[in-house]
């Protein structure tokens, strides 16, 4: 890989002119100063993002690996035969695509992204239906995400339509490693990496696309387990202006410490709350945001009775999640004629726990493309527990659930449905 890895010096002069450090007090005050399509001036340059998908070389492995039984399954440990890899250079954009076997990477130990972080991901899965047809779900939405995390941190961008079709070639190539169990599905990492070889700080002349692969099992084996959460009051994982939107490694480190810490105090992930002022009281509050890496979403009775679907708004203190799209989709279509209100808006732990208090929050669970969804039983907060409605021993609400089901119906291709896209 090292050798065919070409690395060329910056040949053009590109300079990020716009500020994107204001002051915490302007975040507060107005979101509307930020550009949420930040992006390097030329990284949307239609020829550099051109991907050529008949150029695809793909060199079969020699030495086939085994499959691991569906019960041995562990989330990212083994991975399928191949890799994808795509190479971009400023002076001539995407290079032909290849397929290898697995194998290391080679890289300069100046290599750029070794040093300031020039990377990021996405994570989606390949499913096998009923009939044994492979399918992807949503696929648009995840290159759609995956231009606007590179463009932010001046990675070039690319056709995401091609790269479907890539995706889709390297799925067939490794059909055997997608499980045929509803539940199991293959987990697909596209990573891009700023590949220049400089310790100068300015955005790479290079950089390299590829695609590993690893068959998953369901994310609850043995049913729906319900979690606990704790929410962290002493840092802050993402806010307006910042980066924490989009899919880059460099926002996965800093949560460890938190998640860490929450677990020793006997929960099972942390909630990341963002402080700021409630424009209703001018009092600050706690709005929560999401949790580890899903989004969250809150069923709560109004104080009027309606039954409130709610989600954090798209505002910088989230990622935008594929699947958190896909409830408020289906919510809007399937909820709303049942009187159901559904929100995308900033709700804080106050609102939480008087609801909480009243009876009236029924349902809270995390989503995601590992688990869909995954039902949260409490909060603790500032020292007391925030109860989310799940009675004693049940571990899954009623809306938790039918999402669920609704979401892996789609996936599995037993609801014929646009957002699942056949390999
Ligand atoms: C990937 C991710 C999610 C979930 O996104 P999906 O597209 O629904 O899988 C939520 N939060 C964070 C921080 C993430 O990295």
């Amino acid at each position: 890989m090292a050798s065919s890895l070409r690395i060329l010096p910056r040949t053009t002069s590109r300079i990020l002119t716009r500020h994107l450090a204001p002051s915490t007090t302007q975040c507060l005050r107005s979101q509307r100063r930020h550009a949420t399509n930040l992006q390097a001036p030329d990284a949307a340059d239609p020829k550099l993002r051109q991907i050529d998908v008949s150029a695809l070389k793909i060199q079969q492995t020699s030495t086939p690996k085994d499959i691991t039984p569906n019960d041995q399954l562990v989330f990212g440990r083994a991975f399928t035969d191949h890799m994808m890899s795509l190479e971009w250079t400023a002076t001539d954009g995407w290079l032909p695509p290849r397929i290898t076997p697995y194998q290391n990477l080679s890289l300069d130990p100046a290599t750029c992204v070794l040093h300031y972080a020039f990377e990021a991901f996405e994570g989606m899965k390949a499913y096998k239906d009923a009939q044994g047809t492979v399918r992807l779900f949503r696929p648009d939405k995840n290159m759609a995400r995956m231009n606007k995390s590179a463009a932010r941190i001046a990675l070039p961008t690319f056709d995401g339509a091609a790269f479907i079709d890539l995706i889709k070639r390297f799925c067939r190539l490794e059909e055997r490693f997608i499980p045929s169990t509803k539940g199991y599905s293959l987990y697909i990492r596209p990573n891009i990496i700023g590949t220049q070889r400089t310790l100068g700080v300015g955005p790479p002349g290079s950089a390299l696309l590829y695609t590993i692969a690893s068959p998953v099992g369901p994310y609850y084996p043995t049913g729906f387990k319900a979690i606990s959460l704790e929410a962290t009051t002493y840092a802050v994982r993402a806010w307006p202006g910042g980066v924490g939107a989009s899919k880059l490694g460099a926002n996965y480190a800093p949560c460890i410490v938190p998640q860490m810490q929450a677990a020793g105090r006997g929960f099972h992930q942390n909630l990341w709350l963002f402080e700021d002022l409630d424009p209703e009281t001018g009092k600050k509050e706690d709005f929560v945001t999401e949790v580890g890496t899903m989004n969250l979403f809150a069923c709560v009775q109004g104080k009027d009775g309606v039954k409130e679907l709610v989600t954090a708004p798209l505002d910088g203190t989230i990622l935008e999640g594929v699947v958190r799209d896909s409830i408020l989709e289906l919510a809007r279509e399937r909820l709303v004629p049942e009187g159901w209100k559904v929100s995308e808006r900033r709700f804080h732990m106050r609102e939480l726990a008087e609801a909480a208090s009243e009876g009236r929050l029924l349902e809270v669970f995390g989503s995601g493309t590992a688990a869909v969804v995954a039902p949260v039983r409490s909060i603790g907060y500032q020292g007391s527990l925030v109860g989310c409605g799940l009675p004693e021993g049940s571990e899954v609400g009623e809306i938790t659930k039918r999402m669920k089901d609704w979401i892996e119906g789609i996936q599995y291709g037993e609801e014929d449905h646009p957002w699942s896209v056949k390999v």
